[in-house]
């Protein structure tokens, strides 16, 4: 969850215009695709014009796998090999995934070598949930290709959404099953920003929404607060295991007494073929229902000599799942209650997901929240929509708003002492790129350790440390000389990528990071509330290591010149100098500022006729006057 600041797109000097970019809606149970055109996201469908792609992956035995509603079409033929619900797995490993293992029909395995978790086909093959996503992307992409009537291989980028509680381990699983489907991701977008976009929420001024996402098997709640282009995400619950299936099962429990006695089974004995039959006959049912005051639910199958119907009346529906909804309208005002927002504060509720047809879902968000829910785009269809708002930002084809996120926090690395030099403030906008320059602290050093922190305090110890980097093959010169560049880049989606490269050698290293891994706004907001805390203190230790370090320079350099300083000094001199040195030495980084400076003045003062002496020599006059030149101007070390 990020603040997302928004700024006008600038053209891209020397960038060729490629294909459209998709923007593409990877849900639980459907994925959507959709794209900017003529001044409008627009959906695309197949051929017989059908939107919605199951977001389910079939790998028969014999035959390259097939996904979307040919894959549909095998559940009930190949239940172990057609695997759904995969984004419950993505960026997983096993021991996150108990609840699922129960619940899943396919068998869930460690992955070798690596904490994620697989699916075994029970052929000896397995697969991965990132290439199950990836199959349902590639569909997606063979969807928007014939309905745009373009080769696939044109379609190379997208915005792809994911729920605002995903994690960096789930949006990078994403990414790579979208890289295997041949589509370079431009962005992760949060579903709900994507269905704030889709309304155009932030142009009509409207500051906190609750977005209210009722999908096939999960419920998520998140308040955005948007304003001046910033969108971001206060507070999210939900239920992962709470959403349209659960009403399909309300409805299947309401025949099942019906059932039984007509053809002597319980849903739960029948085999795995009829049970998805008897699944898809409740769905059918259901939609029904959303529009009609009754509905037949007609269960058949063949080839288990299997038939039978019955009528349901919506009241009886709504009894049966009105348990359900009041738990999402809790987890709504949940929500609400994190955030310290009254429903009474929202200026609006946006409702999103396939679920939301259910006219008692209506009615409840609209009792529970006192105003009528925004519903004028397709619950189905708008965090494509939005996602396709985005991407044509993104592809140049429209002059909307960027979405551009804020880093949260301050990054930058530790220097000798122990202070933070900050690189990257905190609230820049991403992509962002900062150069600094450092040196060496120690003659001959080779080495230098790069740490690399994150946070609002003046001191690395206080900051969250966010990894390490040693960069080598520095070239033995005196302290002070090498010069080093310390490049910080982050990426649209947070990537921190610091680079170090001493110039004189070439000597490079590079390491990326995730800054806000594991970060909740709520750490967010403590390390700024302890850095306001702090801030004086924080300055004086600061003030103090810095001064150390600079005492600890000088003192060096006195020391490589004690026999200029025992030949050619004058006696009181030598002394004044030999004191201030001694004194220096005893001093430690946790020294108040003053007593520091108040030694570094006298040291850098008794060092005055030193200076003169090493100025009056003459050969190695160049060197030794670098020399002096770097114990004045105090160069930072690390
Ligand atoms: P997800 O985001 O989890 O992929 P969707 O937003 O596509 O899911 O929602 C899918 C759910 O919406 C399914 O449970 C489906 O049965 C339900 N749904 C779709 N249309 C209707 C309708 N007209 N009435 C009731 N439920 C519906
Ligand atoms: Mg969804």
């Amino acid at each position: 969850m990020s603040d997302s600041l928004s700024l006008p797109t600038l053209p891209v000097a020397g960038q060729q215009p490629a294909g459209p970019v998709l923007g593409i809606d990877l849900g639980t149970t459907n994925t959507l695709v959709a794209v900017w055109q003529d001044g409008a996201p627009r959906v695309l469908s197949d051929p017989s014009g059908e939107a919605l792609i199951p977001s389910i992956a079939s790998f028969p035995a014999d035959a390259p796998p097939v996904a979307g509603r040919n894959a549909l079409d095998r559940a009930r033929l190949d239940p172990e090999r057609t695997i759904h619900s995969a984004k419950r797995l993505l960026g997983k490993g096993l021991a996150d995934l108990e609840q699922e293992r129960r619940l899943l029909p396919f068998r869930l395995v460690e992955a070798e070598g690596r904490e994620r978790v697989e699916i075994d086909l029970g052929d000896g093959r397995r697969v991965s949930p990132v290439e199950v996503s990836a199959q349902v992307l590639a569909e997606a992409r063979r969807l928007a290709a014939g309905a745009l009537g373009c080769d696939p291989a044109e379609l190379e980028r997208a915005v792809i959404t994911v729920p605002a509680y995903f994690d960096d381990a789930q949006r990078q699983a994403t990414r790579e099953a979208a890289r295997l489907a041949g589509l370079e991701v431009l962005r992760i977008l949060n579903e709900p920003t994507a269905a704030a976009l889709a309304y155009g929420l932030d142009r009509r001024g409207a500051g906190r929404v609750l977005v209210y996402d009722l999908g096939g098997g999960t419920f998520d709640a998140s308040l955005l607060q948007l304003d001046e282009g910033v969108y971001r995400v206060l507070a999210t619950a939900g239920d992962t295991y709470l959403g349209g299936d659960d009403f399909d099962r309300a409805l299947s429990d309401l025949v099942a007494d019906d059932l039984e006695r007509r053809i002597g089974r319980r849903p739960q004995e029948l085999d795995p073929a009829a049970r998805t039959a008897l699944r898809f006959a409740a769905e059918r049912c259901k939609k029904e229902l959303s529009a009609a005051e009754e509905a037949d639910f007609v269960f058949h199958d063949p080839a288990a000599g299997l038939a039978f119907r019955a009528t349901i009346g919506r009241d009886r529906f709504e009894a049966a799942i009105r348990p359900l909804v009041e738990r999402t309208i809790e987890r709504c005002r949940q929500v609400l209650r994190d955030a310290g927002v009254e429903p009474a504060d929202l200026d609006q509720v946006v409702l999103v997901g396939g679920s939301t047809r259910v006219p008692l879902v209506r009615r409840q968000v609209e009792e529970a929240f006192g105003r009528p829910p925004a519903d004028a785009i397709d619950p189905d269809r708008v965090v494509a929509l939005g996602a396709a708002a985005q991407a044509g930002v993104l592809a140049g084809q429209s002059d909307g708003m960027l979405l551009l996120d804020v880093t949260p926090l301050s990054l930058g690395i530790e220097t000798m002492g122990g202070a933070v030099s900050k690189l990257i403030l905190r609230n820049t906008p991403v992509p962002a790129r900062a150069v600094e320059g450092f040196t060496t602290f120690v003659d001959g050093q080779t080495a230098v350790k790069l740490h690399i922190v994150q946070g609002e305090r003046e001191m690395a110890a206080d900051c969250r440390s966010l990894g390490e980097m040693i960069l080598r093959g520095i070239p033995p010169m005196p302290a002070g000389l090498p010069k080093i560049a310390v490049e910080f880049t982050i990426d649209a989606d947070g990537l921190l990528r610091v680079r170090a490269r001493e110039e004189r050698s070439g000597a490079a290293a590079e390491i990326e990071l995730r800054p806000k891994h594991g970060l909740t706004d709520s750490e967010v907001e403590n390390m700024l509330k302890s850095a306001w805390d702090h801030a004086q203190e924080d300055m004086d230790r600061r003030r103090s290591a810095d001064l150390h370090t600079q005492l600890q320079t000088v003192i060096r350099s006195v020391e490589k010149n004690a026999d200029v300083v025992r030949r050619e000094l004058a006696e009181a001199a030598r002394s004044r100098l030999e004191e201030a040195l001694e004194d220096a030495r005893e001093a430690g980084p946790e020294d108040p500022p003053d007593r520091l400076k108040g030694l570094l003045d006298e040291l850098e003062e008794a060092a005055y006729p030193l200076a003169e002496a090493l100025m009056n020599r003459v050969a190695a006059e160049a060197v030794a006057k670098r020399r002096l030149d770097e114990v004045l101007d105090n160069g930072k070390g690390v």
